[in-house]
């Protein structure tokens, strides 16, 4: 019996998805850079606050033991077809794929639920929602952004490429990603927010063929020295040769892209003044 309960928690493990987007590291960026992009009526909501909204930006990848938490992180693309033509709410996408739609992902309508919860938080005024409903929003724009979360292929197990996923979330940006050498634009006002995030997943999943193909052609050429699941020096150099201008291109896309999520939400609250803290 135990051994049976052993071989199973062993196939659970092996099919299970991978564990998180960006890591921790590369969510703790998008955050800070989305609240460098603040204008000032927003951005007072933070004061004294950013670690906070830092600290818990990886938050969701630990709530996966329910079974409906996996599935927000990602959409996977292909069984709908044209990117270009993704379902715009859950009715669509049940129709073209019927009841298998959730296993699918639903990241870009969970973007639109936290992004609610933000704007409801902005309008309770209280700092403390505020900062938690930003960390856990930011977490799946930064999600949205991660190419290999929208598609089936997300581990590279359909191209022999398996754990491709962590060598380019996690193992490129802690190798060479450092929040204050990145930018970020000001974050802007904008009428279709809601809608943004199949397009922030539509240019991701563009980036998917060349991911793939940059990971292989490092494995190729450093074939001799790379052994089993550990990759050489030089893997990691031709890498992030590669592929590190995408990565920083994606951590501040996401950044900007949860900075004007933050600015339109607190618009939508009707431009709340964080109230003064009473005199002690
Ligand atoms: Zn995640």
């Amino acid at each position: 019996m135990r051994i049976f309960t052993r071989a199973l928690s062993l196939l659970l493990l092996l099919m299970a998805p991978p564990l998180s987007a960006w890591g921790d590291r590369g969510h703790r960026v998008v955050s800070s850079l989305a609240l460098r992009s603040l204008p000032e009526g927003p951005r007072a909501w933070f004061a004294g606050r950013e670690a906070e909204v830092c600290d818990h930006a990886s938050d969701p990848d630990h709530w996966k033991s329910d079974k409906k938490e996996g599935p927000r992180h990602f959409l996977d693309m292909e069984p709908y077809g044209d990117p270009e033509r993704l379902p715009h709410t859950l009715e669509e996408a049940r129709a073209i794929v019927g009841g298998d739609y959730y296993r699918l992902g639903v990241l870009p309508w969970i973007i639109q639920d936290r992004w609610r919860d933000l704007v409801a938080a902005f309008s309770e005024g209280d700092p403390g929602k505020v900062a938690l409903a930003t960390a856990v929003l930011g977490h799946y724009i930064g999600d949205a952004h991660v190419p290999l979360h929208t598609t089936l292929n997300h581990d590279g197990q359909f191209t022999h490429q398996r754990g491709v996923h962590s060598r380019w979330e996690s193992g490129l940006v802690e190798r060479h990603i450092v929040a204050d050498e990145l930018t970020v634009l000001m974050a802007s006002p904008d009428a279709a927010i809601f809608h943004r995030p199949w397009e922030w997943l539509q240019a991701s999943h563009a980036l998917v063929p060349q991911l793939l193909a940059d990971d292989r052609e490092a494995d190729r050429t450093t074939a001799q020295t790379t052994r089993g699941k550990q990759r050489s020096q030089a893997y990691w150099m031709i890498f992030w040769a590669r592929q590190g201008p995408v990565v920083k291109q994606q951590l501040q896309r996401a950044g900007e892209h949860l900075g004007d999520a933050i600015l339109n939400a607190w618009i939508a609250a009707g431009k709340p003044a964080i109230a003064a803290k009473p005199p002690i």
